[in-house]
């Protein structure tokens, strides 16, 4: 059994959305790790904040199970092309579709892009996030609620229209939610609220999208190390980060992938509309 990193962690302030490049220790994707098994073989994926932390372990496992994959993000290109160059070795194609999915025109053209290129979806992974520490309610302004909500769920909603009809029967949607959905940190207000939106959103989008044949989960991760952590959090709370789970320590992304890889591949065809925790030990009920 492979170990992986206890805190404490060194100090590592960064600006949001953050640089998985300049992180210690580097977040672990899976990339020396992650055997495949043909289980996505010929399948398209559109991953969105596929860039870094579980969304480019997502990539990278979806590519050695052999699907090609487009991947979403906002400006790090870096961190995108290091994505590309592994799911490029896994020898698949990786689209790279930068731009801010708070805007309602890029939600859309993302859609357009993949579908130009690959020709339909049959995995859509809903990853993309914002999130910031505020200590009072009287620190979040108007601005930051509603850009958060059109980050996180907004965006989700246009890109589920957007694809739907691109996505034959047997497809699968996957949305990122959080443990935040049923055990709010009260630091993270309106990020933690969106998450519980996203969890009640995949289960009424299942069932809307079941006599379709498309299947809708979302994963409910804890604490998992990666850029989002480092640049939205206080220092104090970066070092000590996972501490408080019975497992000790943060979740690297690469041991939130397998979950992700289950929910995509046909052999959870009888799996919708449910929410699964990958969170070293914290209930989540
Ligand atoms: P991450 O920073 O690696 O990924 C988030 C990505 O979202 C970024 O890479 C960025 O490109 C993208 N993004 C942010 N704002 C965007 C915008 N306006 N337009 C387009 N893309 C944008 O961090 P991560 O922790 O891997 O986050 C992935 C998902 O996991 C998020 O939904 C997050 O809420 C969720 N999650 C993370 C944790 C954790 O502890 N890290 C816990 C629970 C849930
Ligand atoms: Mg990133």
């Amino acid at each position: 059994m492979k170990s992986y990193p206890y805190p404490p962690f060194p100090s590592q302030p960064q600006s949001t959305p953050g640089s998985q490049q300049a992180m210690d220790p580097y977040p672990d994707c899976g990339e020396q790790t992650y055997k495949g098994s043909g289980r996505l073989q010929g399948k398209i994926a559109l991953v969105t904040g596929g860039d870094s932390g579980i969304g480019r372990a997502v990539a990278i496992a979806f590519a050695r199970e052999g699907a090609d994959v487009a991947v979403a993000y906002l400006d790090e290109h870096e961190d995108a092309q290091e994505t590309a160059r592994w799911v490029e070795l896994a020898g698949r194609q990786c689209l790279l579709l930068p731009g801010d999915l708070s805007q309602k025109r890029q939600c859309r053209e993302l859609v357009t892009r993949t579908v130009e290129h690959f020709g339909h979806i049959d995995v859509l992974v809903n990853n993309a996030a914002y999130q910031m520490t505020h200590e009072s309610l009287e620190d979040i302004s108007d601005e930051e609620w509603v850009r958060t909500f059109d980050i996180n769920i907004t965006a989700i909603f246009r890109i589920c229209q957007a694809a739907v009809p691109h996505m034959p029967s047997g497809s699968s949607i996957i949305n990122t939610s959080s443990i935040n959905s049923d055990a709010p940190k009260p630091t993270l207000l309106p990020y933690a609220t969106t998450k519980g939106a996203i969890a009640n959103f995949t289960a009424g989008l299942a069932q809307l999208l079941g006599p379709k044949g498309i299947r809708v989960n979302s994963v409910a991760p804890g604490p998992i190390w990666t850029p989002l952590i480092v640049s939205t959090m206080p220092p104090e709370e970066v070092k000590h980060f996972g501490q408080q789970t019975p497992l000790g320590r943060p979740g690297q992304p690469v041991e939130v992938a397998p979950l992700y890889v289950l929910l995509a591949s046909d052999e959870s065809s009888y799996v919708s509309g449910s929410r699964y925790g990958v969170t070293g030990g914290k209930p989540i009920l």
